[in-house]
């Protein structure tokens, strides 16, 4: 992406000087990111997938960029509200909302309803407040990324049942239906399969837009696209992905005139502009193995412990991913900051009471000493919100917003008990 990942290694040095383990974010990562969306999309709306990184600094930045968002709970739905985003950028997608959820978000965020009851229980709400609530759909469609059928799942309504509840739906008078959501599936690095998907979104769009007879506003068509992790992961191809979509609007012009279409993402814009930096506490050997203990690890950057979990009970060569906890065997890598040149073969662990906190085994690095600092990259999404910060009482990793003007912003979570 044409920066310089190493220069922020004096930063990352003094930063070490104060913190034991910390979350850096790059903004000059999502600005290219974000700028790369754009161009190669022309006319799509991006939505930012908040729960990939809630961070103050992360959201203000995106928003800069012009992202709606994807809002998957009430403070996410707040938190870009009171930013002073649009009420229609804000879709709010997320099965078993309760009725209070409701109540709080109508009018701020366009709903997605994600169940036949839902829709129900958004009618009934948006009578007791007398208005009319544009709400989407979320979708289980009749195909997925692999297939031309489709597959149970928890989210959405399937497409079928759907159809045949239109006829009550209609009446309904206190919402409208001005769109539809569906998102399969996350970190997708193959483009064909994604064209594929995108394809049959469209044609399915043109059905729904015919049972529900008046013109869709949006069509959200989720996530998908992914960034490499593992060393062996090729880029995804999203200036050929970027002219498939352009293709598909222009061929379906005149069919879908007034549809926006949206596409999220979390992970594409910001995943890479975050470092994770852990430092080496202590170093021992036990029964010839050795072992160096970092800061934070499992409670810090959970997804590193969790593969090897996966890894340790999985007897498949390659275990499939589940985002956002797992995406493959050797997602992760570690770059110590040393002028060691002698190697050593190091289980890298944490410093939690519990034996599952490691987060590589036997693995060779550069012989480590206490104080050594251990990178970690690809931590700019699903890793500071995605940590059990609660357990053994330590205290969280603050993270550092680094500004495309060159300013660090702290901010600390908060720490559950004040005592
Ligand atoms: C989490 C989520 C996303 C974001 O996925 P990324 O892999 O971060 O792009 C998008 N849409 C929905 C509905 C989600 O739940």
């Amino acid at each position: 992406m044409g920066i310089n990942k190493n220069s922020n290694k004096q930063t990352i040095i003094k930063l070490s000087k104060e913190f034991n383990s910390f979350y850096l974010y790059d903004e000059k990562y999502i600005i290219t990111c974000a700028n790369e969306l754009k161009n190669n999309f022309k006319n799509v709306h991006f939505l930012y997938s908040i729960k990939a990184n809630p961070n103050p600094m992360v959201l203000d930045s995106v928003l800069k960029q012009g992202f709606g968002v994807d809002a998957a709970s009430v403070k996410e739905v707040m938190l870009a509200s009171n930013k002073g985003l649009a009420s229609k950028l804000i879709q709010y997608s997320a099965p078993g909302k309760t009725i209070q959820d409701i109540e709080i978000t109508l009018n701020h965020s366009i709903i997605i309803a994600d169940s036949l009851s839902e829709i129900k229980l958004i009618n009934k709400i948006a009578q007791n407040q007398s208005i009319k609530a544009n709400i989407g759909i979320r979708i289980n469609p009749d195909f997925s990324f692999d297939s031309i059928t489709g597959s149970s799942s928890k989210f959405g309504i399937d497409v079928d049942q759907l159809f045949s509840a239109l006829s009550w739906i209609k009446q309904l008078n206190n919402i409208n239906i001005i769109g539809f959501h569906i998102h399969l599936q996350s970190q997708e690095l193959n483009v064909e399969r994604l064209e594929n998907y995108y394809e049959n979104i469209f044609n399915l769009a043109l059905s729904l837009q015919h049972e529900i007879k008046h013109p869709l506003q949006f069509i959200n068509m989720g996530s998908g696209l992914g960034i490499p992790y593992a060393s062996e992961d090729k880029p995804l191809d999203i200036t050929r992905l970027g002219k498939k979509v352009s293709n598909l609007m222009e061929s379906f012009s005149s069919q879908l005139s007034q549809s926006q279409i949206y596409i999220e993402t979390g992970r594409y814009l910001v995943g890479s502009s975050g470092t994770y930096i852990t430092k080496v506490l202590d170093k021992k050997i036990s029964c010839g193995k050795n072992y160096a203990i970092l800061h934070n690890t499992l409670n810090g950057f959970m997804r590193l412990s969790l593969s090897q979990l996966v890894n340790q009970y999985n007897t498949s060569n390659n275990p499939k991913g589940t985002e956002p906890l797992f995406t493959s065997a050797n997602a992760f890598s570690f770059t110590p900051f040393t002028s060691e040149t002698e190697m050593e073969k190091i289980t890298l662990v944490g410093n939690l009471c519990t034996s599952a906190d490691i987060i590589a085994k036997d693995i060779i690095l550069p012989k480590l000493k206490p104080g050594d600092l251990i990178t970690i990259p690809n931590a700019g999404c699903y890793a500071a919100s995605l940590s059990p910060i609660q357990f053994s009482s330590q205290t969280p990793p603050p993270e550092v917003f680094l500004t495309s003007d060159g300013r660090e912003i702290l901010t600390k979570r908060n720490i559950i008990y004040d005592i």
